[in-house]
């Protein structure tokens, strides 16, 4: 697979590391509002990515992190932490903000079909104090580990903390700006003239990576007691440890926005270096922007910033959605409209009638076997960079060929592993569902029985036998649903 490396400005190998995994670290979302149409870009983006690496047949370890302290409303180290203006813009505390907006945020995954950064389809009642498993990690449960790195940085120089904050000295690290390459004094000129700044601040540049809860945080509601006082952890800082220690200090791919170029990704890499006296992200691979139709922000008050729900209000399904962002390469600036996504919905809608009309004349209920000539197309294409349109292009070729209908459903079958598409859920759903075992409807009916008997601990060990055979068992409002573990996908 080969990727566009902002660090290098040029299309890399992805590396792999010498345990044979992909380590893929996604910037997640700032928990304190639903997501809009946006953000859902960039995750159906990373989806894709992950689906393709997992086809072209890569072990992937991914990370996202959920934002729940510390990203103030500039990015920077001015402003409001986002999470305390939602909490009181709602009149709750801001944790019960992060647990409503992580909620929202993954039942929006889930809607789109994408799959968990773990690798797994979404269960319908996700715990969201329990989502390392998944591998969404809350900053809120790394703190500690932060306060050690910052400790680290300040043993070794990168730190220093004033009556306000701990800051990272960016005059300790050349390549600092390497990234956006950007001149430190461009960096500057993004700081607003009203900002106050802190004066024991040895460059102006220094960002913070502890914030002290005094001054403007003197009522921060969400705090913890270091070695510099009580305060809590800026929003760089969480990126770097998560990614650290959930991914041994050692990321192929690191994703975002290219919002996250100048400032976050900066000031992580810029971290990293510090704490590992090296580069720890191979790869830094961001998504352009989805805009408003002059180029503008997405913002809800515009009418542009709609997230998923609107959506669905206004006639789309979460498919149509899906369609719209995996079907456009991830480095294309995209113009958001209502008419873009009607394209959209005609092309999915054609796209599903065209693959049941197949189902529907294959008479043969024999598994068909995996065209080979496209299959190594579709691949290609995916590997050169994420080629989603020529994948789609290829696909389409393929539902005209004149191959056996029911080869044609199967590497369909195999194409919908990365399109994440919902064939099941159609007149086609006979035709390419899956068969279980006679093994595995046994763990089932047995579980079945266990949990009526409400002996869970019997339910528990037929859950991990079914996992044993690949698969994760959700227990769902229709009864027992099997979705395949990620390396069976
Ligand atoms: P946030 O929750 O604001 O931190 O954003 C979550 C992710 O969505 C980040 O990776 C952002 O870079 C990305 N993002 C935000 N706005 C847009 C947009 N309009 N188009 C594409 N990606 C976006
Ligand atoms: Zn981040």
């Amino acid at each position: 697979m080969k990727l566009y490396n902002t660090l290098n400005r040029k299309v890399e190998d992805v590396v792999v590391n010498e345990k044979g995994f992909v380590h893929m670290y996604n910037c997640g979302p700032t928990v304190y509002y639903h997501m809009h149409v946006g953000n859902i870009r960039a995750y159906v983006c990373w989806d894709i990515l992950h689906r393709s690496l997992m086809l072209s047949g890569y072990n992937v370890k991914r990370i996202m992190n959920i934002t729940d302290v510390g990203h103030l409303t500039s990015d920077e180290d001015f402003g409001e932490d986002k999470l305390e203006k939602g909490a009181k813009r709602d009149g709750v505390t801001p944790f019960d903000i992060a647990d409503y907006y992580t909620k929202s945020f993954i039942s929006d995954f889930r809607k789109l079909n994408m799959l968990s950064p773990g690798g797994y389809e979404i269960p319908e009642d996700i715990d969201v104090h329990d989502l390392k498993r998944f591998g969404w990690t809350r900053a809120t449960e790394y703190v500690k580990e932060m306060i050690e790195f910052i400790v680290e940085l300040e043993k070794l120089g990168y730190a220093y903390e004033t009556s306000t904050a701990v800051y990272f000295d960016v005059s300790k690290y050349d390549d600092y700006t390497k990234l956006s390459g950007q001149k430190i004094e461009e960096k500057l000129q993004g700081v607003r003239d009203e900002v106050v700044v802190d004066k024991e601040k040895k460059n102006p540049a220094d960002f913070a990576l502890w914030m002290k809860r005094v001054g403007e945080h003197e009522n921060h509601y969400m705090h913890w007691a270091s070695p510099w006082g009580d305060g809590f952890p800026g929003w760089h800082i969480e990126c770097s440890v998560m990614g650290a220690k959930e991914l041994d200090g050692n990321i192929s791919i690191h994703t975002g926005g290219v919002d996250h170029i100048s400032v976050h990704h900066t000031n992580e890499r810029a971290q990293n270096f510090g704490f590992f006296g090296k580069e720890i992200v191979s790869m830094w691979v961001h998504n352009e922007f989805l805009t408003g139709k002059k180029g503008d922000k997405l913002s809800k008050s515009a009418g542009t910033g709609m997230n998923l729900e609107e959506l669905i209000n206004n006639g789309f399904s979460p498919m149509h959605v899906r369609y719209l962002f995996a079907t456009v390469n991830y480095r294309i600036p995209m113009v958001f409209s209502l008419d873009a996504l009607t394209g959209a919905k005609n092309a999915y809608n054609s796209l599903m009638k065209r693959i049941q009309q197949i189902c529907g004349k294959c008479n043969d209920q024999t598994e068909g076997e995996i065209i080979k000539e496209y299959y190594d197309q579709f691949i290609i294409a995916l590997n050169d960079d994420l080629n989603v349109s020529e994948a789609m292009a290829i696909t389409n070729k393929l539902l005209s060929s004149d191959y056996l209908h029911k080869d044609i459903i199967r590497t369909i079958k195999e194409f919908n592993k990365v399109w994440g598409f919902d064939i099941t859920d159609s007149d086609s759903k006979n035709s390419i569902g899956d068969e279980y075992s006679a093994e595995l409807k046994d763990l089932l009916d047995r579980r079945k029985s266990a949990r009526e008997d409400k002996n869970y601990e019997l339910s528990d060990s037929l859950r991990d036998e079914i996992s044993n055979l690949g698969y994760t068992v959700l227990d769902t409002a229709d009864g027992q649903k099997l979705v395949k573990n990620a390396t069976n996908i």
